[in-house]
């Protein structure tokens, strides 16, 4: 008896273990999703603040900016030859690696959720649902109910 519920008290530790290493990855894949997408679109906004002024005044905005590009020399790190494309494609790569990790977090690391027995009051039958529901359909009677969380 005592060696069971030791067990148990073992599976309970080592679940809230996991919990907490899920919830700590995903808080960190979440900020660093949040570094590459600020980073992207200040890489981005860089590109057009050092372009706008050639942009704003040329007449085909768009062939511009691409010409500009391929052209502009920024002197952002010195002795180093760097075209504006550099910078524009690596917004564009930061900015959507962001979005994509900040998704896929999303989706590696949903917590699941624990069910447990609910007990419709109108119609007293039982069914196994997420706990996290307030307000729900019975699914045999269709009542809207408040449902009663029971012991399996
Ligand atoms: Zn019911």
């Amino acid at each position: 008896m005592l060696h069971k519920s030791n067990k148990t008290k073992r599976q309970t530790k080592e679940r809230e273990s996991r919990m907490k290493r899920i919830l700590r990855t995903q808080k960190s894949t979440y900020v660093l999703s949040l570094i590459l997408c600020l980073t992207g679109m200040a890489a981005l906004f860089t590109t057009l603040w050092k372009t706008w002024p050639q942009i704003s005044s040329s007449e085909n905005a768009f062939s511009t900016f691409l010409t500009l590009l391929w052209t502009e020399k920024p002197d952002l790190i010195p002795g180093l030859e760097f075209k504006l494309v550099y910078l524009f494609i690596l917004g564009d790569v930061m900015l959507i690696s962001g979005v994509l990790t900040w998704i896929l977090s999303r989706q590696w690391f949903l917590l699941p959720g624990k069910t447990v027995w609910f007990q419709c009051p109108y119609c007293n039958k039982k069914w196994k649902s997420m706990e996290d529901k307030a307000l729900v359909h019975c699914p045999h009677c269709r009542q809207l109910i408040h449902p009663k969380m029971i012991e399996k």
